[in-house]
């Protein structure tokens, strides 16, 4: 399928998937934000659907499709014990009907976490591997092996980083268009967008999305696109979603700019001090909003540091993606994955 082309089967299947067309937008009202003249709203990917939400939703989609029409009716992709990829594949493959096969990473024998147990209920087959083994996870002999003695399946890499799952996240840029659609006319854009990154996926798509948006209408400007990396060094990311740009883009698409933050990980990936955590819970006794450790609270933390350091002038209109993760709220969660 060309790049940058949304094919009709797509929308068939996300409307059958219910993804909607636009989604709930939160204006985020704080003093801070007030005070520095700044506009902060929210995209409510977690709001689409019950279980089957977020960004992993629009990455899974494409992949799915691509799977029903090779003839694939077993999917397979990989994890860690809370990962919010397994947890969506899981459901997807239960709502479309698709054996669903989870290679898992650690095989020490520790009980199982509620993501996994969700899934299985789901009746996705999980495979635990050792630490060692899953560092093959993107090496076709490893995939081989598996395919020997699990039979053939269509394989989505960790986190729904593919050019599938590019592209499903590039319909994020119309998702966004016609949410803010009632905003007044000018202002149906914001000046930039802020979301959380782990593989970069999400990012690359969107601006993508962005580039060959058609929707904008002519007195709304391309917004401005930051990344705020979960994972700690993530500079090697700038390079990977430039790719993933490149391999979507068409002679007549126009620039995005974007940045990728890389200071923001508050440790590393999963790593959730306490500071955080009562930044987390500060922000949901006050918003009535909730995040996931992972990825949006690291997000939020961000846009409130970003402004206090004043770095948005007054007048400036943010959009954060909350993209969902919500599952990996739930007690036993002490560590997640893409
Ligand atoms: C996986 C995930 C991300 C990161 O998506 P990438 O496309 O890998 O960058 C962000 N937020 C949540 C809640 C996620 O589950």
């Amino acid at each position: 399928m060309p790049a940058g082309d949304t094919p009709k089967v797509i929308n068939d299947l996300i409307s059958d998937a219910g993804i909607p067309v636009s989604v709930a937008v939160s204006d985020i009202a704080d003093p801070l934000f007030a005070h520095n003249g700044v506009t902060v709203q929210l995209l409510r990917l977690d709001q689409i659907d019950p279980v089957l939400s977020g960004n992993k939703l629009f990455k899974l989609i494409p992949n799915l499709i691509a799977a029903r029409a090779s003839g694939f009716d077993t999917v397979l992709s990989f994890g860690g014990a809370y990962s919010n990829h397994i947890h969506a594949l899981a459901e997807a493959g239960y709502r479309y009907n698709f054996r669903t096969i989870g290679v898992i990473r650690g095989d020490d024998g520790q009980a199982d976490s509620h993501t996994l147990k969700f899934a299985a209920s789901r009746g996705m087959q999980l495979i635990r591997v050792s630490r060692q083994d899953y560092r093959r996870r993107h090496d076709q002999q490893f995939a081989d092996e598996l395919a020997r003695s699990l039979g053939e399946f269509y394989l989505i890499p960790e986190g729904g980083a593919n050019p599938c799952g590019i592209r499903g996240s590039m319909l994020l840029a119309d998702v966004i268009a016609s949410s803010l659609r009632d905003q007044p006319p000018g202002q149906r854009m914001p000046d930039e967008i802020l979301l959380a990154c782990g593989t970069g996926t999400t990012m690359a798509g969107l601006i993508a999305g962005l580039m060959k948006s058609a929707r904008l209408s002519v007195a709304d400007k391309l917004p401005c696109i930051r990344g705020i990396a979960v994972l700690k060094q993530g500079e090697f990311l700038c390079h990977d979603i430039a790719h993933m740009i490149d391999a979507m883009r068409s002679p007549d698409d126009a620039d995005v700019s974007w940045q990728l933050e890389t200071t923001c990980h508050w440790g590393g990936y999963a790593r959730f001090p306490e500071a955080l955590a009562q930044f987390v819970s500060a922000f949901e006794h006050r918003h009535g909003i909730l995040l996931d450790p992972v990825y949006t609270a690291k997000l939020m933390s961000a846009v409130y540091q970003r402004i206090e350091a004043g770095l948005y002038a007054p007048g400036t209109r943010l959009l954060l993606l909350h993209t969902g993760g919500l599952q990996g709220r739930r007690p036993d969660a002490g560590e997640s994955a893409t």
